[in-house]
């Protein structure tokens, strides 16, 4: 979900892959259908390679990538070679062919552990829609709704919508998206975000139930689409926007207001970014750093890995916009929910397996050459390194070895890089939280992960929608882990954040400074909001509330915690 308001007209995307016809073609005909197959491949692919090096330069960054790996589906042979084979063999026509051969790819993305693979069949769904489209001869993608006639916005309603769509669509004056397809992380959410236009997805039969010039609602904050309401919804959803409109004024306002709580406790406020452009985000929000850079989405949806240079580039990129605040990159957490394309071996339970720093330990060279780029992009400001899921202290020996290492090939090769970079760890593993005293003395900095503090202390995969609503923030086990590990970096005197997704969760603001919580980091468009909490609460008495609800291992209740 995308959050904000929209009313407008929906505007239903055509969908060719669930009108595609079905017939036999005669023997002779195989080859020629063959051929119309290939060339309707050939093009789609070079209308998305145009695509990719036209961009226009107000452009969501997303899309240049994303239309480089369609195009590059389209090259596979398992896509052109076995559609081709179902006509040989079948004699199905080139349409059928190639829908067929495209579900089975689909299936078998759809088996595969990984959330960010199984969405990815999306992807093949998507270029299909697109050949299909060059098959039928047809382009358009929305139907021509009365232009003349009103200035309402398009919703456009969709199966999915590729971002080759999502560039035609630019042009027209869009409030929202609503897809029946996609999860958080499909692209149609991601490029959504980036345009700022609420959207929600994996809405089922969306397309079932709207018709062409409807009057819809779409509440980006709670997921309801409402379909030709009353005058009366309508101007209460007017005054809403309005509301929000409004809200999000007054909210810009406090950009360059300090974040100090009532009893004068300075709160610092920094950002999570996981692309280098969107450290421009975090200036524009008024961080005071970057509170983590995950480093992994540099490595991630490409064939090869990003080299040495390239990762400097992208660290010194942000380094330098961020004008000598804190940076602090969290190196490769790949694994679980995250991995390099085509690297689809699954262990046992991922989760628990070879992931982020286990993984960088079990391949030094890339966990090397991650660490040289670092040490270089630190002469260019102030770089932190943070390392993800340590549950060992010898793993930090290990990295501190690794930094080292990184340093002395620096040296010989007469290369420059800053030494004593600080080296912090996440706090994602209830065993750390649980012994942290010798981590604190050791380390620079930590770091709360409450996403996978939540998911490893009460044992609910993060990802599985059908245990969400076990996956509790407030659970008193996870709150005492959180307050432990502050305590004790607070007694010897080290940083310590949070950066899990609760930190940017307005609601908690005042339960976390209760914690005794001093450094938050969150998505840039959430930092306002939190500031405004911040700047509105008394933290030592938020101290006092909360100590003794978690001395009684009772659940927090938040509404005793407004002022
Ligand atoms: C976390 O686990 O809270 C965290 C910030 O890391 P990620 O969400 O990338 O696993
Ligand atoms: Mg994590």
């Amino acid at each position: 979900m995308v959050k904000g308001y929209a009313i407008g007209k929906a505007a239903i995307m055509s969908a060719a892959a669930l009108e595609v016809a079905h017939y036999r073609i005669a023997p002779e005909e195989v080859a020629g259908e063959c051929k119309r197959l290939k060339n309707a491949l050939i093009t789609a692919r070079d209308e998305l390679k145009v695509m990719a090096s036209t961009l226009p330069d107000d452009a969501p960054r997303e899309l240049g990538p994303l239309l480089t790996v369609h195009s590059l589906l389209l090259d596979d042979p398992m896509l052109s070679e076995q559609s081709c084979d179902l006509i040989l063999e079948r004699h199905y026509n080139a349409e059928w062919a190639l829908t067929t051969q495209g579900q089975l790819l689909v299936e078998q993305f759809s088996m595969m552990e990984d959330e960010y693979l199984r969405e990815r069949g999306a992807d093949i769904r998507q270029v299909i829609e697109r050949v299909l489209r060059v098959l039928s001869g047809s382009t358009a993608l929305l139907p021509d709704l009365d232009a003349g006639d009103s200035n309402d916005p398009l919703i456009v309603v969709a199966r999915d919508i590729s971002p080759a769509d999502m560039l035609r669509l630019r042009g027209a004056r869009f409030a929202a998206f609503l897809t029946d397809l996609g999860g958080p992380t499909s692209h149609t959410a991601i490029v959504a975000r980036s345009m700022n236009v609420p959207a929600i997805v994996g809405l089922g039969h969306i397309r079932m139930l709207v018709r062409d010039g409807d009057v819809l609602i779409v509440d980006g904050f709670t997921g309801v689409v409402l379909v030709n309401p009353s005058e009366q919804v309508l101007q209460e959803y007017r005054d809403r926007q309005t509301l929000y409109a409004e809200e999000r004024a007054q909210l810009a306002l406090l950009r360059d207001a300090p974040a100090v709580t009532l009893d004068g406790i300075h709160i610092r406020l920094e950002a999570n970014i996981e692309l280098p452009e969107e450290a421009l985000a975090a200036m524009q929000a008024g961080a005071d750093g970057i509170g983590l850079f995950r480093s992994e989405f540099l490595f991630m949806g490409r064939r090869d890995l990003p080299t040495e240079e390239e990762q400097y580039e992208a660290y010194s990129s942000v380094v330098k916009a961020m004008e000598g605040r804190p940076v602090t990159i969290r190196t490769l957490d790949l694994g679980a929910d995250k991995t390099l394309d085509g690297d689809i071996t699954v262990a046992t339970n991922p989760a628990l397996g070879l992931r982020a720093i286990r993984y960088c330990l079990a391949n030094p060279e890339i966990f090397v050459t991650q660490l040289r780029a670092l040490l270089r992009a630190s002469l260019h400001g102030h770089v932190r390194i943070l390392i993800p899921m340590i549950s060992h202290m010898h793993e930090v020996h290990a990295t501190r070895l690794a930094i080292e290492r990184a340093c002395s090939e620096l040296e010989v090769a007469g290369i420059p890089y800053a030494r004593n970079i600080s080296l912090g760890a996440m706090v994602e593993i209830p065993a750390i939280a649980i012994a942290i005293e010798p981590f604190v003395e050791t380390l620079d900095f930590l770091s709360i992960g409450t996403n996978d503090l939540i998911q490893y202390t009460l044992a609910i995969d993060r990802g599985d929608s059908e245990v969400a609503d076990l996956y509790d923030p407030m659970h008193p086990a996870v709150l005492r882990l959180i307050a432990h590990t502050i305590n004790a970096a607070e007694r010897a005197g080290k940083p310590v954040a949070v950066c899990g997704e609760i930190a940017g969760d307005s609601r908690v603001t005042r339960m976390l400074l209760g914690l005794g919580l001093t450094e938050f980091s969150m998505h840039p468009q959430q930092l306002l909001d939190v500031k405004k909490e911040v700047r509105q609460a008394h933290s030592n008495a938020l101290r006092v509330k909360v100590a003794s609800a978690l001395n009684r291992a009772e659940r927090i209740d938040l509404a005793s915690l407004s002022n």
